[in-house]
């Protein structure tokens, strides 16, 4: 820190206040992790300099070869991890990967059909009138997604994103009365919208998914099974998600975070069947420049520790200490989502303590508690305020914590949220912001939180 410090020593302030942030409080943000001193320095070095567009052995720059090295060896452990025919391991974001993913989809299904007619085997070739159809065939393409209100992501076809513009977009919920996902339901919509792409994969969903059902539905209906797994990689890696929950094993793409439950750099990557790989490979030049050289070092870091039998054990945990904590929370009278949880994430609605997920949210995070707002399925309070909290493992898993700290965890989040009540806004007004916390109750847990 004092070599950044000699340039903008407030720089150098915030690095060291985040470490002491993470130290102190309790890190539940469910997409959230600590990357190993391995992966941290893999990505503070030198191939942080150098440019590398293209691919592994075809780059349109000279001097590529330790990125080479680097990109070839994280491909490598992806596809042994995930035992996936392809890895594209340049996407910067989860964002990055979505979007290579669709595009791809795209290209493989209308494009390179539409170049076939036009009678080119290149983009290039393509003239204005074979572009104007070209342009009118993508437009027609239909996404069907999970909504975002019973756990789906912006990317999966929500109208402010990308992916909602570029998409005839429709979305699946979840059952009103037990909040998970209705298979028959995702069939009828299937069978109605015939979309090109079926979207599986959540950011705030507290079950599994059966993936071999999602695929049979994408075939019975003639679209690609897209997974996004962005939160769920991790147990994925660790062999907790097999079988019918195993995505690698039954879409024919799946992309993901390298961050979250996974444990790598902040990134992207996108896996798939052999016969998308040129497709996706095309990430740059389409919504990528020049690969993150250092992130990529990273992931290849990353993928080798997720490789070893402790990852695995990592992984197990994560999802015992999920359930560990929903039981301690409905012990205290606390009231899930779907009543539980399979994976590494509890999302509890906090309504019944008289709370909206923002008073939650913020008392929380003043008693060293970090958590964050998520919507319930039907939120009465909407997207912004919300009613729920999501709660995730991973980060504490990690750190080595377990059973008994995270029922002593339900028992700190119960606590403050029992002691914290709704307050007025400017002038008297109800609002779904303010709240007033116990003072005594917020240090007592707060001190217990730095301690764990
Ligand atoms: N996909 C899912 C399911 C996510 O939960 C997220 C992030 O929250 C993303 C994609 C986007 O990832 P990123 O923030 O790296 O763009």
């Amino acid at each position: 820190l004092d070599v950044i410090r000699a340039v903008e020593p407030r720089v150098a302030d915030a690095i060291g206040g985040e470490l002491a942030d993470q130290r102190e409080s309790l890190k539940l943000i469910a997409s959230e992790n600590y990357a190993s001193p391995a992966v941290l320095l893999a990505m503070g070095n030198w191939l942080s300099d150098k440019y590398a567009e293209g691919t592994v052995g075809r780059r349109f720059y000279a001097g590529c070869r330790n990125v080479d090295t680097v990109e070839a060896l994280a491909a490598e452990h992806a596809r042994e991890l995930f035992g996936a025919e392809h890895a594209y391991v340049q996407p910067h974001s989860g964002i990055d990967a979505n979007l290579t993913a669709f595009w791809a989809v795209l290209s493989q299904r209308v494009e390179s059909p539409a170049l076939q007619r036009a009678g080119v085997r290149n983009v290039n070739d393509l003239t204005e009138q074979d572009w104007a159809e070209l342009r009118r065939e993508l437009g027609n393409q239909r996404m069907l997604g999970m909504s975002l209100d019973t756990g789906g992501h912006l990317t999966h076809g929500f109208r402010p994103n990308i992916s909602g513009k570029m998409f005839d977009q429709r979305s699946y919920g979840t059952d009103p009365v037990t909040g998970l996902v209705d298979y028959d339901a995702v069939r009828a919509a299937a069978r109605e919208f015939r979309p090109l792409i079926l979207v599986a994969g959540y950011s705030a969903y507290p079950r599994l998914v059966n993936f071999r059902l999602m695929r049979e539905i994408a075939d019975e209906v003639g679209a690609t099974l897209m997974v996004d797994m962005a939160h769920f990689a991790g147990l994925v890696a660790g062999k907790v998600l097999t079988g019918d929950f195993d995505p690698v094993a039954h879409a024919q793409i799946v992309t993901t975070t390298t961050h979250k439950s996974l444990r790598g750099p902040r990134g992207g990557m996108v896996l798939c069947d052999s016969e998308l790989a040129e497709h996706v490979d095309r990430g740059c030049p389409l919504v990528l420049g020049g690969p993150l050289s250092h992130v990529m070092a990273a992931k290849a870091v990353a993928f080798a520790e997720a490789r070893r039998p402790e990852f695995r054990q990592y992984a197990q945990q994560v999802v015992d200490n999920a359930q560990a904590l929903a039981e301690g929370l409905l012990r205290r009278g606390g009231k899930l989502v779907t009543g539980g949880t399979d994976n590494h994430l509890v999302l509890a609605d906090v309504t019944g303590y008289g709370l909206t997920g923002r008073q939650a949210e913020a008392a929380l995070l003043d008693s060293g508690v970090v958590t964050n707002r998520n919507s319930v399925p039907q939120d009465p309070n909407g997207a912004w305020y919300t009613s729920g909290v999501r709660i995730g493992t991973p980060a504490l898993t990690t750190r080595g914590l377990g059973l008994a700290e995270m029922d002593e965890i339900a028992d700190l989040i119960d606590t403050v949220l029992r002691n914290t009540a709704p307050a007025e806004g400017k002038g008297g007004s109800p609002s779904k912001a303010q709240y007033r916390l116990d003072d005594a109750v917020r240090d007592a847990v707060a001190k217990r939180a730095s301690e764990l």
